[in-house]
């Protein structure tokens, strides 16, 4: 089966999850986007209001923000894979927790391991402490890690930036150090 094909069935498979309770209450699941041969794998939190309305990640504001932040790239979203950790919507878009961490791990992992990109981002202290470890974003943000085969690159979740300024300049930095990084290994 090709790669696309094993996505589609990661797909279809949260379509039909019902590890925790959280499918009780969606609308879509919001399995994530993009083409399968991504360099970069960008993992956010979990959906919210819009993007459990259209089954698709980083649609509200935040995905206004991170789509602008990918073109500081010179790249175009469509040629990165967006997820998250969760793929379902938290009620009130509450913190998630541990076991719905758990439960819905191993989807993530397997789309890791499909699309192995050259950097796999990390977008905020959850998918930085379901990934990594118990790392405070401030002192992760603009590092690169290594660990399990794969590169991680952590930074802020673009909803902190759209509060505080301060953190959307910290974004576009951390970016640009992803950026360089991106072109030392060639695109
Ligand atoms: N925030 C996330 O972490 N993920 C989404 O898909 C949307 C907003």
């Amino acid at each position: 089966m090709n790669a696309t094909s094993q996505l589609d069935m990661i797909a279809q498979e949260i379509s039909s999850c019902t590890n925790c309770p959280l499918h009780t209450a969606r609308t879509n699941v919001v399995p994530g986007e993009g083409p399968p041969t991504a360099p970069l794998l960008f993992v956010g939190e979990a959906p919210g209001a819009k993007e459990d309305e259209f089954g698709r990640p980083f649609v509200g504001r935040s995905g206004m923000l991170l789509t602008e932040l990918i073109k500081t790239l010179g790249m175009s979203r469509d040629e990165v894979f967006i997820t998250s950790i969760l793929k379902c919507r938290p009620p009130g878009n509450r913190t998630p927790t541990h076991s719905e961490i758990e439960a819905c791990r191993p989807y993530l992992e397997r789309q890791m391991e499909i699309i192995r990109p050259r950097f796999i981002v990390l977008l905020g202290s959850v998918a930085i402490s379901s990934l990594i470890g118990p790392w405070q974003v401030k002192d992760a943000h603009g590092r690169f890690y290594e660990g399990g085969g794969y590169t991680f690159f952590m930074t802020y979740h673009p909803a902190a930036a759209l509060r505080f300024p301060r953190i959307k300049q910290i974004m576009l930095d951390d970016f640009q150090t992803l950026k360089r990084e991106l072109e030392l290994c060639g695109g």
